[in-house]
């Protein structure tokens, strides 16, 4: 198999998109495309009646694609983010769409300096290149005929472009090249998340995927301080789940690993993982918890950050530092999986 390529949305659609880079060359959005060269070093694209509008003219096709120096080794900056490979702009599903082509190693190396602390013991870094690199290659056969395969927020993988690089994250994918988890020889859905607080989650209760690879395993990393969080909610935090007056808050059933399933939010029941959305992932880090009230409002007690399914970074880091290898972290976290090489 040839080099994989990848198609990243960079940043949310907008009405515009801003593009600069030095000996800007501009084709078809096709791999085989003759690249000619840009005008100048910089471009604003708008639309104006479904017509993309470059610098002021209309274009005569409904995507265009540029690169930075003849062979496209070049750096685009796009929309303020530093970006490798080619930039396609197009037409996304209400404004216009930036997409980033690039080598899926060089997009990994971008993932995985946003995703793991850059400090995190050489070993996980590893775990996490061949998990990121899985995860995207599943999406990628997913989505394989949509103009782009992943978007570059929580929801898919970050992705921050260049700016992120670092001789370590790099060295951790290039050691790892081509390396991904099979199930029945298909890359499988490698979800990861920050920390499980002691026990994974099956991926039936955290993600609502059944699957075979996704099971509730022992993790260590329930023993940091780190796993352990509080969170102070108020009755306006449950605005709209349970009337305006919610009087009750209280976990309603849990999965075998302890984690909330439903919360009644007063005369309500709602689904936990809405729960966790509502009141916002970053404040409410995961559905381990246990409630108290507190004054007129509530007192949570948690542990763990994420959904739990999958590989969880902090144990992985755990059990770097205890000296096991990359490819017995992914064994523990995704058992059953083959380690294959899918590429040189
Ligand atoms: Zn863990």
């Amino acid at each position: 198999m040839a080099a994989e390529t990848m198609r990243i949305a960079v940043g949310p659609e907008s009405s515009k998109v801003t593009l600069e880079g030095d000996a800007l060359r501009v084709g078809a959005d096709a791999d085989e495309a003759t690249f000619e060269p840009f005008a100048s070093s910089s471009v604003t694209i708008t639309s104006e009646n479904g017509k993309l509008i470059a610098g002021g003219a209309p274009v005569p096709a409904n995507a265009l694609r540029f690169r930075s120096g003849p062979d496209g080794a070049g750096v685009i900056q796009v929309n303020g983010v530093r970006v490798k490979g080619d930039v396609v702009v197009l037409f996304g599903k209400t404004q216009l769409a930036a997409v980033n082509v690039l080598a899926l190693e060089d997009y990994l190396v971008g993932v995985l300096g946003s995703e793991m602390p850059k400090s995190f013991p050489e070993e996980a870094l590893k775990a996490q290149a061949v998990a990121a690199r899985t995860y995207a290659l599943n999406k990628k056969l997913e989505q394989y005929s949509q103009p782009f395969h992943l978007g570059s927020s929580v929801i898919s993988q970050v992705y921050k472009g260049l700016d992120v690089e670092d001789p370590r994250t790099r060295e951790a994918v290039e050691s790892t090249r081509g390396m991904v988890l099979t199930w029945q020889l298909q890359p499988i859905e490698a979800y990861f998340h920050a920390s499980c607080g002691g026990r994974t989650e099956n991926g039936s209760d955290a993600l609502g995927r059944d699957l075979p690879y996704l099971q509730a395993v022992d993790c260590p990393c329930g023993r940091l301080p780190t796993s352990h969080w509080t969170l102070d909610l108020k009755p306006a935090d449950l605005k709209g789940m349970g009337g305006a007056k919610a009087s009750a808050l209280h976990v309603q059933g849990r999965s075998p690993t302890g984690r909330a399933r439903r919360v009644e939010v007063g005369s309500r029941s709602v689904d936990a993982v809405t729960f966790r959305e509502r009141i916002g992932y970053m404040r409410l880090k995961s559905l381990q918890f246990d409630i108290e009230k507190s004054g007129a409002g509530w007192k949570l007690q948690g542990h763990g950050f994420g959904h739990g399914a999958g590989m969880c970074q902090w144990g992985a880091r755990v059990y770097a530092e205890k000296g096991w290898g990359f490819e017995k972290i992914l064994q523990h976290y995704y058992p059953g999986t083959e380690l294959q090489k899918l590429y040189e």
